[in-house]
């Protein structure tokens, strides 16, 4: 079974996503980590985007890889652990920039559909309903108000020991969101089958009841068309 999860950042969707695995015991596939991790080889490189020789050579050269270790997910490139590095602001604006290029987007596909064979999973992202999995049996579309994303996001960056004004990270959100919206490949949007929940106000604890709730109900739907034999 695939459960798709996607949204803006700062909707709640890594939350959703790691508790909703935990609790049904899924792969967790952060398909954003896969993005950022290129983004940070971007970035230590000092690729020019419009580079497409270099470009395409980074693309073609990395080897990045999600392991799921002690609950914790562990992001790997070219052999290195780089789960703290990834969760920069400048890594958040260059993933965003690199996302809306096809050649990126084609081969990162391709990568998240093999993680995405290790069985039952959970994946996160923008797109994952509508291209990446879009046969996945339920689908979320996870979104909250810009004024609470960015709390949350301001939270977590604090809490990593980053300094960062409230008002900045609205800025830096919306100039993310606009990005990922408009970008004419794979843009974030709802797919037509997904469930919009809007999470402002909510728990994360009553989010992922929610969405429990709706997984149970697919899954033995499921059940029972098999067992009907269709
Ligand atoms: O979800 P997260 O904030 O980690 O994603 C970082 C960036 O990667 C997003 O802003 C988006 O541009 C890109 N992304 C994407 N498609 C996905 C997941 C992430 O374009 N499925």
């Amino acid at each position: 079974m695939i459960v798709a999860i996607d949204g803006p950042s700062g909707a709640g969707k890594s939350t959703l996503a790691k508790r909703v695995a935990k609790e049904l015991r899924f792969t967790y596939l952060d398909t954003g980590a896969i993005y950022r991790a290129l983004a940070l080889k971007i970035l230590r490189r000092r690729v020019d985007l419009n580079d497409t020789a270099a470009l395409s050579a980074i693309v073609q050269d990395s080897d990045i890889d999600l392991r799921g270790r002690d609950g914790q997910l562990q992001v790997i490139l070219d052999g290195q652990d780089v789960s703290a590095l990834i969760r920069t602001p400048e890594v958040s604006q260059m993933a965003s920039k690199a996302s809306a290029i096809p050649m990126v987007r084609h081969r990162l596909l391709h990568l998240q559909r093999e993680l995405g064979r290790r069985g039952n999973v959970v994946a996160e992202g923008r797109d994952i309903g509508t291209v990446v999995f879009p046969d996945a049996q339920v689908k979320i579309y996870l979104d909250a108000s810009i004024e609470e994303r960015a709390r949350r996001r301001c939270h977590e960056l604090r809490a990593a020991g980053r300094e960062v004004s409230l008002a900045e990270t609205i800025s830096e959100m919306k100039e993310r969101d606009k990005r990922d919206s408009e970008r004419d490949i794979a843009p974030l949007r709802k797919a037509d089958d997904a469930l919009a929940v809007d999470s402002s106000g909510l728990t994360a604890d009553a989010v992922a009841e929610k969405v429990l709730q709706l997984i149970k109900s697919e899954s033995s739907k499921l059940t029972n068309d098999r067992s009907l034999g269709i």
